[in-house]
């Protein structure tokens, strides 16, 4: 019953076709993004996240194990047009199985997708620079610290490496769509390698940051991405990491008509089994923080604003922002967080 009050309450207030309405609108939970989902038969339906117009039935499917505790004890969680979720009888850890194989995943991320990004980089930076700020890593901290380093993983058309590169950090990017790489790399100047992150082949302790923003929920073995992840942190450095929450409010009253519940996510994580998998990788979380109450357009704004302060401060928000840092990598060559979880920079 508690489940359909959200469906009920968007019905009572916008009529049966708000939650599927057609439309090229802008429709977001943060007012940003194009909020389209395009679905196999070619619609676009508004409140999803993008997500391809991928030939769903032409790609091959495999059968995973739980990336966590390696169960194989599933539920039926809820489907998609394109994908079902389960959920581990083990951990709770929502995922997409059978899932496609990476050779046919890859062909999801081309011009199209490349396109999305292109349109909403303004956007997709803006939230990104309120996320750091709210685990304080903001501007006047970047500009104190010395021989910085920064990995973008999922980098897109560049822009936020754009912008730590003009604050003196040397950058590097990963993206395995190569339009939107090439895009980065003509205009701004920027190195980025095409492809998953694990054929990249950095050398170990490379980096004093590894940013990685709704990227996880796209890898299709995140335990050894985070492997990677770790294996390419310098000593004390630090890995960021943004997805959706699935133990948030939206994702609790949405189901499967949740924006983020979408067949290009392969896992969906929540603040208990996100921090599992980065523990079993290795990496320790310091933060964890979450916002985002309500959509746009599903209240009235003095409701969203009470409902978005408080979902930030209770910890049921729609996206979830850790800082991990590398577990048992000695030496000190990025900056430490003080007490009050600021950085400060180190010899
Ligand atoms: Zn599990």
């Amino acid at each position: 019953m508690k489940r359909n009050f959200g469906v009920r309450y968007l019905r009572r207030i916008g009529g049966e076709d708000f939650l599927l309405t057609v439309s090229d609108a802008p429709v977001d939970t943060y007012g940003t993004g194009s909020g389209k989902h395009i679905d196999p038969g070619g619609e676009r339906t508004a409140m999803k996240t993008y997500s391809s117009a991928a030939a769903f039935e032409r790609e091959r499917r495999i059968t995973i194990v739980c990336p966590i505790c390696g169960g194989a004890a599933v539920r039926p969680h809820f489907s998609v047009p394109g994908g079902s979720f389960v959920r581990c009888a083990g951990c709770g850890l929502v995922y997409q199985n059978p899932q496609p194989v990476f050779d046919d995943l890859k062909g999801r991320y081309a011009q199209a997708y490349c396109d999305y990004e292109i349109e909403n980089e303004d956007n997709f930076f803006e939230l990104m620079r309120l996320g750091l700020r709210d685990i304080g890593f903001d501007e006047s901290f970047f500009t104190n610290v010395p021989g910085k380093t920064f990995l973008d993983v999922g980098c897109a058309t560049g822009k936020l490496l754009d912008v730590m590169q003009h604050l003196g950090f040397r950058v590097q990017g990963v993206e395995i769509c190569a339009e939107s790489a090439r895009y980065g790399m003509a205009k701004r100047r920027i190195p980025v390698f095409i492809g998953p992150l694990e054929e990249a082949g950095f050398p170990d302790g490379s980096f004093s940051f590894v940013h990685f923003s709704h990227l996880i929920e796209h890898v299709p073995d995140p335990y050894s991405f985070l492997r990677e992840v770790k294996r390419v942190l310098a000593p004390n450095g630090y890995a960021i990491i943004t997805t959706p929450n699935i133990a948030g409010l939206q994702a609790r009253l949405f189901r499967s008509l949740w924006r983020s519940a979408i067949p290009d996510h392969l896992f969906l994580f929540s603040k208990r089994t996100l921090p599992r998998l980065l523990e079993r990788a290795g990496l320790e979380v310091l933060r964890l923080v979450t916002w985002g109450g309500l959509a746009v357009g599903t209240a009235p704004a003095w409701i969203k604003n009470r409902i978005d302060a408080a979902a930030k401060r209770m910890g049921f928000g729609d996206v979830m922002l850790v800082l991990a840092t590398a577990r048992g990598k000695t030496g000190v060559t990025a900056p430490v967080m003080d007490g009050g979880g600021r950085f400060e920079a180190t010899g």
